[in-house]
């Protein structure tokens, strides 16, 4: 934070400002200035408290924020990314992840075919919700315990890992028990009691951007989970709203380069969502690994036309395949463009 107090403060006046600082927790770095006195306060606190009791004392002019109100994901705090081991498998290292399956578990027979397509085409985890948020209260809300010890069936027989929805603070214990990360819903990224819980749940988050959200929001919502004392989480672009009907969500495929900017998470596209239309998804996924992401989230269906969710955007099992054999170049280039930022950053 920086201080500017009021031309002619008087002594007293900075004196207060100074230990009201320190009264939130806030190292005082600097005092300058020979008619008008700029104090530099460090440190992890209430910075908005602090701020607006500050700007309400005699003397002081403004007092602003300086460096980022997400103190833990931020590059500034920690310059090399985030690595998040599971089953093996690392995700913002060195290889490109792909995460694919249903929307929905529905029955042994999918989500067990599914297992084995995604498998067989080289993605490392099997995503499936057990628990689903639709917006439309009389649609399939998901199979729930049932679905999750299916998606144990799956990994059982596959290797693979999974990722699979949590929508309720109370749920939380019993999916961390089953999946091996847990998928935060865009319509749920800033349930702040459900962030909460996730800091102790020890397993790895996959949050997802709201339908709204800005990327500062996005990046407040894993501040959340880190600062409750869960480090590895991932962020999600699974598109946002926009005035465009064209596709189901707008893609906001910068935020990926924003975002490896602003912090050292790893970053997950999901170009089902973002798009709504399964011929929109290979060219997106295309775009995706080109502009940086750590890895991608994909609807597959073994049978896209009788899926109870998110059929008109799942790829099926052919179209599955062909986009994993055509992706094969573009991951060869993004493999040496992260050896060659890893020397840079060396
Ligand atoms: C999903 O992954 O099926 C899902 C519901 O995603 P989102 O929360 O991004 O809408
Ligand atoms: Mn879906």
């Amino acid at each position: 934070m920086i201080i500017s107090m009021r031309l002619h403060a008087t002594r007293e006046e900075i004196e207060n400002a100074r230990a009201r600082i320190e009264e939130f927790g806030y190292k005082v770095h600097s005092i300058a200035g020979e008619e008008r006195v700029v104090i530099g306060a460090v440190g992890v606190g209430d910075v908005t408290a602090c701020l607006e009791s500050l700007e309400a004392m005699p003397g002081v002019e403004r007092a602003v924020r300086i460096s980022a109100p997400y103190k833990f994901v931020s590059r500034e705090f920690r310059p090399q990314k985030t690595e998040i081991t599971i089953r093996g498998v690392t995700i913002g290292g060195s290889e490109f992840v792909m995460m694919a399956g249903p929307c929905s578990v529905e029955s042994e027979k999918q989500i067990l075919e599914s297992a084995e397509i995604v498998a067989s085409n080289g993605a490392k985890f099997l995503r499936g919700g057990a628990f689903k948020p639709r917006t439309s209260p009389y649609d399939f809300q998901g199979l729930e315990l049932e679905g999750l010890k299916l998606l144990d069936k799956a990994r059982r027989i596959t290797g693979l890992g999974i990722v699979t929805e949590v929508m309720s603070d109370r749920d939380v214990d019993l999916v961390a028990e089953y999946a091996d990360i847990l998928q935060i819903g865009a319509r749920n990224m800033q349930n702040f009691a459900l962030l909460k819980t996730l800091g102790k749940c020890g397993r790895p988050i996959l949050l997802k951007r709201g339908l709204s959200s800005t990327i500062k929001e996005l990046l407040m919502s894993a501040e959340y989970i880190v600062a409750h004392g869960n480090p590895d989480v991932m962020l999600c672009e699974r598109g946002i709203r926009t005035f465009e009907t064209a596709t189901r969500n707008t893609c906001d495929l910068v935020a990926v380069a924003v975002l490896n900017e602003l912090t050292h998470l790893p970053v997950i596209l999901d170009p089902s969502h973002a798009t709504g239309k399964r011929s929109l998804v290979p060219p997106l996924a295309r775009a995706g690994i080109a502009i940086g992401a750590d890895g991608m989230i994909v609807e597959m269906h073994p049978h896209p036309e009788k899926a109870v969710s998110d059929g008109a955007q799942s790829l099926d099992p052919k179209q599955f395949a062909k986009m994993m054999t055509d992706l094969q170049p573009y991951i060869g280039l993004w493999k040496k463009s992260r050896v060659a930022e890893t020397v840079a950053a060396v």
